[in-house]
């Protein structure tokens, strides 16, 4: 069987149209094995649709376009170049007439100047659904998979790189950061006074931090270019460090939705300022106050600790597990304690953790106090459990 999917236009300001074949899709009588239309066949009549319909909308588009705005004058034509635009189904060649300019707008003495109405309305080329569906998969994936899967999934094969998904969200970090910048300048300052309460929008904040590599192989060598393209004072910092210190954090709202917020640690003008600005962006009031739960390290302890919106900091369920597996490994490694000895002690270690777990950490404290009073008293022995 043959299905025949077929397109037409009517009504509105383009032209009317006989119906135009924008997909043949064949399979064989008797059999499941192409069951419904495949990736490529999708791709494909994406593609057709877009390449049918934007060239239409732009003609009669350019219809409102051919008289002078001043005077209301029919423009002369001049003449008709063809231009690319980047769409989410593929890029799509369009005719872009140029006309003279009217006569009531020419200067004496001036050569006549002529117009392109649909070059100047697109003068990006490309449309902002394509621009956010690069931004969005180059947050999440490398700008390489973000491409790759973009390409798999919609007619983009020849519409999008790896460079212009790295451009694209180079250029969206930069609008964000200037964006974070003014509302850093302009935004709401804290209540310094004793009237302050906790947060009733924002439950709590968790921030984290991790280190980032730059490979120099030419491949970056050309991203290196990019960023330098970007001209901003810490793309051309980025440039000379090989690593960089991202710090990254997740507000929990009282809803239960997370926002998150990162930035490169060295590379803001002020950390805890910028905590700041992402605490009265997820709803906080100047009067409320956000407990923090972050590890010791010092690259947000400043931030944290700088912060007017910020209340005290706890340490994250991460961090203390990671610290009873420490205190679990030094046991293992232990030389002086026989192997019952040994035993006993990382059973009452995961007693202590099992406690915190529920909630009972004044139980676990004083559990663990014990033990480490037990252990230190004993002959040859160096280490507490680092617990306290
Ligand atoms: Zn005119």
């Amino acid at each position: 069987m043959r299905l025949i999917i077929e397109a037409r236009v009517e009504g509105g300001e383009a032209r009317e149209t006989d119906a135009t074949i924008v997909a043949v899709v064949e399979r064989k009588d008797g059999s499941l094995a192409d069951l419904g239309l495949t990736l490529a066949e999708g791709r494909a009549l994406l593609a057709e649709v877009q390449a049918f319909l934007v060239p239409k909308q732009t003609a009669g588009w350019m219809k409102s376009q051919m008289a002078c705005h001043r005077c209301g004058s029919m423009l002369a034509h001049k003449d008709a170049r063809s231009i690319v635009l980047r769409t989410v189904f593929g890029k799509v060649d369009v005719t872009s007439p140029r006309l003279w300019a009217c006569s009531c707008v020419a200067e004496k003495g001036q050569p006549r100047r002529s117009l392109s109405p649909l070059c100047k309305a697109v003068h990006q080329r490309v449309t902002p659904e394509l621009e956010y569906l690069q931004a969005r998969w180059a947050a999440h994936l490398p700008y390489r998979q973000a491409t790759e899967l973009l390409r798999e999934v919609l007619p983009l094969d020849k519409g999008i790189s790896f460079g212009s998904t790295r451009r694209r969200i180079l250029a969206v970090g930069s609008a964000l950061d200037a964006q974070i910048n003014r509302d850093i300048a302009s935004g709401p300052k804290p209540d310094s006074g004793e009237q302050v309460r906790e947060s009733t929008t924002v439950g709590c904040v968790s921030v984290d931090s991790a280190w980032l590599n730059f490979s120099s192989s030419p491949r970056s060598r050309k991203a290196e270019r990019d960023l330098a393209e970007l001209k901003s004072p810490w793309a051309q910092k980025l440039t000379r460090d090989r690593h960089v210190n991202i710090v990254a954090g997740r507000a929990t709202l009282s809803d239960r939705t997370p926002r998150l917020y990162a930035y490169v640690h060295k590379l803001v003008p002020s950390a805890p300022a910028r905590l700041d600005q992402f605490l009265f962006a997820s709803g906080v009031a100047p009067d409320e106050r956000v407990t923090v739960i972050s590890d010791d390290a010092g690259e947000f302890g400043k931030a944290v600790d700088g912060s007017q919106l910020a209340r005290g900091r706890i340490l994250d369920w991460f961090h203390i597990a990671m610290k009873f597996k420490a205190a679990r490994n030094s046991v293992f490694g232990s030389k002086t304690m026989a192997p019952h000895e040994r035993i006993a002690v990382e059973t009452e270690i995961d007693h202590a953790k099992w406690l915190v777990w529920h909630g009972k950490g004044r139980q676990s404290v004083s559990r663990i106090k014990a033990m480490d009073a037990t252990l230190l008293a004993k002959e040859g022995y160096e280490y507490s459990t680092g617990l306290r």
